[in-house]
């Protein structure tokens, strides 16, 4: 049982879909074939329905969500790329985009609080933001500041820890990634890229024809369902079928936030403060949820603090039981730990691990 936030648990249906997608002959079929185009066709009709993207945003398949944040810097970026971060991989962000353009600025802001958005500066090139913090499971759940205060900039959004777990107000942002070994509940191997019509006119306006993945390139290939190389075939197959059995993201979006607000009040009020760093007699008064702020606490990565002991304690207890938690990441490494809210992982599991860590309280 895992609750690592990526690579995460895959939806138990993939099980099947490998062998399906091996039975059909699929992984052996030419990228350029019909075959290969329908199944690319249908994914992305797919991604549109059941995540409520808009008609003419344009969805394109990559490698990763790193690669995301280099076509950005490349293709979308004159010269000037802002970065607003609470963590490791905001700011990881900045440090890729910081090689490839000629100025970057960044932002940083605690994790109990939002970023302040400063109207008097007149950003028009591209603005960087971490929609969800993977590293600290923090997110900015509304987005919208920025477009109001920046019109004219190319919003990028980094959605990797929420995409196919939350609703996003598409309209809001430009850009938008993420990887499939995340909230996609797939095996990782593919990044999804998702760009509104202005994103589009901005990266002719630049026309970067320069990389393999230029966005121009990977635009002209995919308005024939066609990919900028030998894509991960596999990977847009399993993508195809688990999006034809998911509901709406409407729906997920409800059943996350209700699972989310469980988790945060099992730390806070259901049991004892920070019950579950209660192990082997060592007390626990600084642990408990991570982040203090409700207003920022993510839905679907679950981050708990402690003490190094405290966390080291739990995670053994809970490997004990073949439970694997998410590591602290960054700073946070060995201070916290962190549990996957995604929708792959199911009740009994949730359960499983509420009843472990509850047992973990020695009074
Ligand atoms: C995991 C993650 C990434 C990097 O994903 P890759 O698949 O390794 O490229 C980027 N941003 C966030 C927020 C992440 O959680």
């Amino acid at each position: 049982m895992t609750f690592y936030p990526g690579p995460s648990k895959v939806y138990p249906q993939v099980g099947q879909y490998l062998q399906d997608a091996f039975a059909e002959g699929i992984l052996s079929v030419n990228h350029r074939s019909p075959e290969c185009m329908q199944i690319t066709r249908e994914a992305i009709e797919g991604l549109h329905e059941k995540l409520n993207i808009p008609e003419d945003y344009f969805i394109y398949f990559i490698s990763s969500a790193t690669e995301a944040w280099e076509i950005i810097a490349q293709s979308l970026t004159r010269s000037k790329s802002v970065h607003y971060h609470n963590g490791a991989f905001g700011k990881k962000w900045a440090e890729y985009t910081q090689r490839l353009v000629l100025s970057i600025e960044e932002i940083s802001f605690g994790i109990n609080e939002l970023p302040i958005i400063d109207e008097n500066k007149a950003y028009d090139d591209v603005i960087c933001i971490t929609q969800n913090e993977t590293s600290n499971g923090t997110q900015i759940r509304d987005i919208s500041p920025f477009r109001t205060a920046f019109p004219e900039a190319i919003i990028a959004v980094d959605v990797t820890s929420s995409l196919g777990g939350i609703e996003l107000d598409w309209q809001q942002g430009d850009v938008w990634f993420a990887s499939v070994q995340k909230c996609l509940g797939l095996p990782a191997g593919m990044g999804l890229m998702i760009c509104s019509p202005r994103a589009l006119k901005r990266a002719e306006e630049i026309n970067d024809r320069k990389y393999y993945n230029s966005l121009l390139f990977i635009h002209e290939n995919f308005i024939k369902f066609q990919t900028h190389y030998t894509p991960n075939i596999l990977s847009i197959y399993l993508i195809n079928k688990i999006i034809s059995d998911i509901s709406n993201i409407s729906i997920i979006s409800e059943r996350l936030k209700k699972q989310a607000n469980g988790w945060y009040n099992f730390f806070e009020n259901n049991v004892p403060q920070a019950s579950a760093c209660f192990v082997s007699g060592i007390q626990a008064k600084a642990c408990g949820t991570l982040i203090q702020n409700p207003l920022v606490r993510a839905d679907t990565v679950i981050a708990i603090g402690g003490s190094e002991e405290q966390i080291k304690a739990v995670k053994a207890l809970t490997k004990a039981q073949n439970i694997t938690l998410g590591n602290g990441y960054g700073s946070w490494k060995n201070t916290s730990y962190r549990i996957a809210n995604f929708p792959a992982i199911e009740d009994f599991e949730i359960e499983k691990l509420k009843d472990v860590l509850r047992k973990s309280i020695t009074n």
